[in-house]
């Protein structure tokens, strides 16, 4: 028997159209789409925390579509046309979250993105590496100068010990925050629900739609269910084969005359950083022990801190004292062949997971897809 108050079960408890199962940048995206596409559908998203608590607020707010070394390692793994396929909707993703919210609102700043180089080839290949990617990437981005040599810049943006250096002059840096806000608002304008503080722990087909089970013994009843759980995936369907990625971050304090702004990669986007006003945000170092970083547990490790320190002391090219304010953590969902994943796993029932480490840009667009199969 229920334990639910009739009233309850009338108003937050009601059977919905479309529920979705966590409420980061992909859940909200999804939701959004799904209320653009069929304004009357109730749509419902359950999130465990009382923020969305994962990848989408603790990322490190590039809205990029991939580096010069990214893209081509990309492509010698997974073949040019689909490199290109997933770097069209990233750039795509990128328009739309600037058609939806306002650049104030997310506090865009379209500082363009560098990618500094160490022992990485002579000019003439890198010049030939960035023209061949300026001629694939151009029916995408417009322009036949996505990527820029701009190695005679190296000497003026701050860093040190490094060789050459490659710029995109469409990437942004965007407050993750407000991000995530914004969408929730704009969800919720749309009437969709949202119900925090539920972790689903099961679901099942009924041959009627799907029933959940939840941490309060709630018995929830939906049409049909997205599960968008990214690296914590696996509790809910171990089959998918999701692996959890942890990314920690560690935040400098104001730095006095630091001359280093925009959004930086490097090591095929191991590495990563940017300012925030006085202050560098640097995040990475996964690849120094991927078995580790492997979890879902937010605590972070001094080994991976200590690394971005020491990274920070080699590269960032200044006089003052580098002291660490914070640091944190989120979890990442990576897929075997690093594509975003959105499949069908039973009868009414769609994951859309694993934007990997680019889900700021790709989340906008998964959700069409989302949204095309659901309905
Ligand atoms: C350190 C770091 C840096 C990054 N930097 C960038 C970047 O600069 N640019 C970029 O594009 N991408 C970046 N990413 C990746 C990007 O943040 C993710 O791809 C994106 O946020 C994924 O969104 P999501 O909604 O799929 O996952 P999440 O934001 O992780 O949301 C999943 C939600 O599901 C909820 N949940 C899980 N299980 C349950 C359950 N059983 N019941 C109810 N709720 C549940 C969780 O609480 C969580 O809120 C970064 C990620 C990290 C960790």
């Amino acid at each position: 028997m229920s334990l639910l108050s009739l009233w309850e079960q009338e108003t937050y408890y009601t059977r919905n159209d479309v529920t979705i199962i966590g409420g980061g940048l992909m859940g909200l995206w999804t939701a959004i789409e799904l209320k653009l596409q069929a304004p009357s559908l109730s749509v419902t998203i359950l999130e465990r925390h009382s923020t969305p608590l994962g990848a989408s607020t603790r990322n490190a707010g590039f809205a990029c579509f991939g580096s010069l070394t990214e893209l081509l390692f990309d492509e010698s793994k997974m073949g040019t046309d689909e490199m290109l396929r997933i770097v069209a909707m990233r750039y795509k993703g990128i328009q739309k979250i600037k058609a939806f919210l306002s650049e104030e609102a997310i506090a865009l700043d379209p500082c363009g993105g560098y990618e500094p180089l160490k022992n990485y080839a002579g000019a003439e290949l890198l010049n030939s590496q960035i023209h061949y990617l300026n001629g694939l990437l151009k029916p995408i981005t417009g322009t036949g100068q996505s990527f820029i040599n701009a190695t005679d810049r190296l000497g003026y943006i701050g860093l040190k010990n490094f060789d050459q250096l490659v710029y995109n002059p469409l990437e942004a840096g965007i407050h993750s925050g407000k991000l995530v806000n914004g969408l929730t608002a704009l969800a919720l304008s749309k009437g969709v629900k949202i119900l925090n503080g539920v972790t689903v722990t099961e679901f099942k087909e009924t041959g009627n739609g799907i029933e959940l089970l939840t941490n309060q013994s709630v018995l929830l009843k939906t049409g049909k269910l997205v599960v968008c759980t990214n690296g914590f995936t696996s509790a809910l369907l171990p089959r998918l084969n999701i692996e959890p990625a942890r990314g920690q971050i560690i935040l400098t304090a104001p730095i006095a005359g630091l001359k280093t702004r925009g959004t930086f990669h490097f090591d095929e986007g191991f590495y990563y950083w940017r300012n925030i006003g006085n202050q560098i945000l640097l995040g990475g170092a996964r690849n120094s022990d991927f078995v580790q970083e492997r979890t879902t547990s937010l605590e972070g490790s001094d080994a991976i801190r200590n690394i971005l320190k020491d990274f920070l002391h080699r590269h960032l090219d200044t006089d003052q004292p580098i002291e660490i304010v914070q640091s944190w953590s989120g979890i990442m969902g990576f897929t075997p062949d690093k594509h975003p994943l959105c499949q069908a796993v039973s009868d009414n029932a769609v994951a859309a997971i694993a934007c990997n480490g680019m889900g700021v840009a790709l989340t906008p667009v998964i959700a069409e897809t989302v949204t095309k199969m659901i309905l």
